[in-house]
């Protein structure tokens, strides 16, 4: 299988900036998700690799063949869209020989591989039926269907399952995981949704303004952001964040915040005079009773959750921090709480949103 690599990739729309001097290598045999809000960039990158836009400068290779100049067709990729590509009026299993009967792919092969791709997806029992009569989410399968069957060397996904219905939703992501499981082919799948992402990425490239933040494996990228961008744009709500004044003292760098109850000092120095502490709903201690570390906070707002568990908003000395509690502790917890924060769980960031590799090493003594 092919890696794909893009080398000082720009892409201008007018004054519109798509894309931005990208530098990247798609890893062969992976499934790697483009994500990012509405505007950053993945459908056109997705579309300059399919050849279905020239870029504005740099350059294209499908493993170390260069094919900026190369069709469409000639690139040999399969795609799937949006909304699925079928062709009305005829059975779904013609609509997955079709290409392959227009590549002149000898009847017994054709056979094998439309069979097989039939199985892969679970079409069997709808194989023989117009696909008109079939629902959205199995347009979709029959057209991915049609995508794996060509053999491509790389797929693309220009998210497939937007436009699916919720109940459907979650039938076409797991079909989908165990056929890029099974196929372990170079996949490129563009989609704003982020947890569909983290289903089915086996990495993550995270984009904003026509640039890529950050790109790790799902639970990295999660776990630990490299900007406060990433914090944000992940979690359901994102990463907390507050402001700290940091000071020099006695040798070692010592970071004063609203949500600290004595300073603490970082395990290496730092010379900024700010820093942004972020932290995750879900990581949030919060109890009816005070503790060594904890700080106490005025419950604002407090929400069921759809996963069944309870978000609340605690103003503290003028903050408002979201966390995430579970169902039984949330329902008994009563306008006065105490928040901590533990030390392992919190990133650090620089005035620009870029992550401090600092850690608090603990409060200060005194
Ligand atoms: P979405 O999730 O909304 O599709 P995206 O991340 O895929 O967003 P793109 O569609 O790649 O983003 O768009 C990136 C930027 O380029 C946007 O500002 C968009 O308006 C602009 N753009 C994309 N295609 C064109 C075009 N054909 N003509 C002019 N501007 C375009």
């Amino acid at each position: 299988m092919l890696s794909i690599k893009v080398v000082n990739l720009s892409k201008h729309f007018k004054n519109t900036v798509a894309i931005r001097q990208l530098n990247f290598e798609f890893a062969a045999s992976r499934v790697t998700c483009l994500l990012g809000p509405s505007g950053c960039g993945k459908t056109t990158l997705l579309r300059i690799i399919a050849g279905l836009e020239s870029p504005t400068s740099g350059d294209i290779y499908f493993g170390d063949e260069r094919v900026n100049d190369l069709s469409t067709s000639r690139r040999n990729i399969g795609m799937v869209f949006q909304y699925p590509v079928v062709y009305r009026g005829i059975s779904v299993y013609r609509n997955i020989e079709l290409p392959l009967l227009r590549e002149k792919i000898p009847a017994s092969e054709r056979k094998k591989r439309v069979t097989d791709v039939i199985d892969l997806l679970g079409l069997g029992e709808v194989a023989d039926k117009d696909i008109t009569q079939l629902d959205n989410a199995s347009r979709q399968k029959v057209a991915m269907a049609r995508a794996i069957a060509r053999q491509p060397k790389i797929i693309l996904f220009d998210e497939p399952i937007t436009n699916v219905d919720t109940s459907s939703k979650l039938v076409l992501k797991r079909a989908l995981k165990e056929v890029m499981q099974q196929l372990k082919q170079t996949i490129i799948y563009v989609t704003h949704d982020q947890t569909e992402a983290m289903t089915l990425a086996d990495q993550i490239v995270l984009m904003k303004d026509g640039e890529i933040v950050q790109c790790d494996e799902p639970r990295k990228l999660y776990l630990q952001p490299e900007s406060t961008f990433g914090g944000w744009f992940l979690g359901n709500p994102g990463m907390n964040f507050f402001e700290g004044e940091c000071a020099q003292a006695e040798g070692k760098s010592m970071v004063k915040a609203p949500l600290f109850p004595a300073p603490l000092l970082l395990d290496e120095a730092y010379t900024g005079d700010r820093i942004t502490i972020g932290i995750r709903p879900e990581h949030i201690k919060v109890a009816a009773s005070p503790s060594a570390g904890s700080v106490r906070g005025k419950v604002v707002d407090n929400l069921i959750t759809i996963g069944g568990q309870r978000l609340l908003t605690v103003e503290v000395n003028d903050q408002r921090i979201k966390a995430k509690v579970d169902h039984k502790l949330g329902s008994s917890l009563r306008d006065q709480v105490w928040l901590e924060l533990p030390l392992d769980r919190i990133m650090l960031f620089d005035r620009d949103g870029s992550r401090i590799h600092r850690k608090f090493a603990g409060f200060r003594a005194g």
